[in-house]
């Protein structure tokens, strides 16, 4: 026997004995299930203390702490001062509201351990399966792929660069941007999310590759306006290659014509790539649906399942009408990562579709819910999200002193508080006072934003909790707190 074993004792991450580790984890079930249940009870959101603030510049731990005394730490310094995107009032940023599912989904993901980068495993098998189920909500065709990502964002990249490669008219994974002949031109109105500049960046092109076509007063993209630009690019020696049609605008909700601008691309040859992460699942509302007819027709598109699907945070996914061409833009073999006929990695690696390597088990929290619920209970959710919406613009309409900003299309109403005698010039500050003051008291979140050159208020319902008696109350509030302000 080797001597030196015997001297250096091995280490591990396990516990020496499981029992206390199972009562905690017993305990943090229990206490996420009351967080959860409870969220209506408690303050939508509160400032976090600067004695709690000073607790995260503590210095680096280099021994070790009893765990049930590091979760008691947790429990006083991170559970009470959430963002409040669980609370039933909050309508700010757009995203989702969570589920307790969806939490313990997140925990068996990471029991089960896996790296989806692929592999012959279950959990590889359950991220291509969600990828086909998120493939027949949007109506794409079996042979299309799709890649579970960190959001929105990650997921318009993964489109836009397959754009940016099938159009660049040379191998550009090859030859790299510089050698592109013919300046690149992107399209996308003027309400567009701001992750297409990054992208537009990250891709090489730069910013004026991606032209902002003019919008009309429902905040869709103007499509004549599209064509002219198009001929325009062409006439001055670049390439027009992609138009980036959003369904579901973040300021008010617009959903550009997809029909139209699909129809358009065709006629141009350009790549059709749709901004779904706010609308692309309203295909599955029963109601709603049509509002994205044409989204089916897409050559990539862009949805958020952790906004309308309420998972929790991160998963966003691409989809790839020709998934040959996904591929092409995104897989490498290297020498190590070859795939086997037996084994381990006897399996199509999905990070072939992807810019990362190591990949999160985002499918797990997304096959959960679907199961748990079924898709059609998602969409009668959207749909009533959207029915909410058409009752606070009502309710709006009831008051004198409330005004909508733009039209409302889906879940999304844009509107201010003005009673009489207030001048236009006081109007933002006095709507910002209301909003802030309302997120202070832990009422309700509303964000603010401009429409057309004039501030307003902004709710945004895509959330499950919602009830018509919180917008009932909303409104009540901002009557009550703007007649404080006013009155100073
Ligand atoms: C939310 C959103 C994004 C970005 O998605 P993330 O999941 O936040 O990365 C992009 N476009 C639109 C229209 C959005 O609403």
């Amino acid at each position: 026997m080797d001597v030196r074993t015997e001297e250096l004792p091995e280490e591990t991450l396990d516990p020496a004995t499981w029992d206390e580790l199972q009562a905690l984890a017993r305990r943090v079930v229990d206490d996420g299930i009351a967080h959860v249940r409870d969220v209506r009870d408690r303050p939508l959101w509160r400032d976090i203390p600067a004695e709690v603030k000073a607790a995260f510049c503590a210095p680096l731990p280099r021994g070790p702490s009893d765990l049930p005394e590091v979760y008691q730490q947790l429990c006083e310094t991170l559970m009470p001062y959430p963002m409040g995107n669980i609370h039933p009032r909050f309508w700010m940023w757009y995203m989702g509201s969570g589920s307790y599912s969806g939490a313990l989904a997140e925990f068996m993901a990471a029991i089960d351990g896996s790296n989806l980068g692929g592999g012959n495993n279950a959990a590889a098998f359950m991220d291509t399966q969600v990828v086909t189920w998120l493939k027949q909500m949007m109506g794409f065709p079996e042979t299309a792929s799709g890649t579970l990502v960190s959001g929105g964002s990650m997921a318009n990249i993964i489109g836009l660069t397959t754009a940016r490669n099938v159009k660049a008219g040379i191998d550009l994974r090859a030859e790299g941007v510089a050698a592109i002949p013919r300046p690149l031109r992107f399209y996308g109105s003027d309400q567009i999310h701001s992750c297409h500049q990054k992208a537009v960046e990250l891709l090489g092109l730069g910013n004026k590759a991606l032209r902002r076509v003019p919008t009309g007063p429902d905040y869709r993209m103007d499509v004549e306006a599209l064509r002219a630009m198009i001929a325009e690019d062409r006439k001055a020696g670049c390439c027009p290659a992609a138009v980036i049609a959003t369904a579901g605008t973040v300021n008010t909700g617009a959903i550009d014509d997809l029909a139209a601008i699909g129809a358009l691309c065709r006629d141009e040859d350009l790549w059709f790539h749709v901004d779904g992460c706010i609308g692309a699942l309203i295909a599955i509302a029963p109601e709603n649906g049509h509002l994205v007819a044409g989204l089916e027709r897409a050559d990539s598109v862009a949805l958020d399942p952790h906004k309308w699907l309420h998972v929790p945070f991160e998963a966003g996914c691409a989809l790839v009408r020709d998934g040959g061409l996904h591929r092409d833009t995104f897989a490498v073999h290297p020498e190590y990562l070859e795939e086997k006929p037996r084994g381990i990695a006897a399996n199509e690696y999905l990070h072939d579709y992807n810019l990362q390597t190591s990949r999160a088990f985002r499918a797990l929290k997304v096959w959960m819910t679907l199961k748990e619920h079924g898709v059609d209970k998602f969409g009668r959710l959207i749909d009533q999200n959207i029915a909410q919406a058409a009752y606070l613009e009502g309710l709006i309409a009831e008051v004198p002193e409330l005004e909508m900003m733009a039209p409302r299309e889906i879940n999304i109403v844009c509107f201010r508080y003005r009673p009489s005698g207030v001048p236009e010039g006081e109007l933002r500050a006095l709507n910002t006072e209301i909003m802030l003051r309302m997120q202070e008291a832990g009422i309700a979140a509303l964000s603010d934003t401009t429409v057309d050159g004039r501030h307003c208020l902004r709710v945004a319902i895509c959330n499950h909790r919602t009830r018509r008696a919180d917008l009932d109350l909303l409104v009540r509030e901002i009557l009550r707190i703007g007649a404080e302000v006013v009155q100073g």
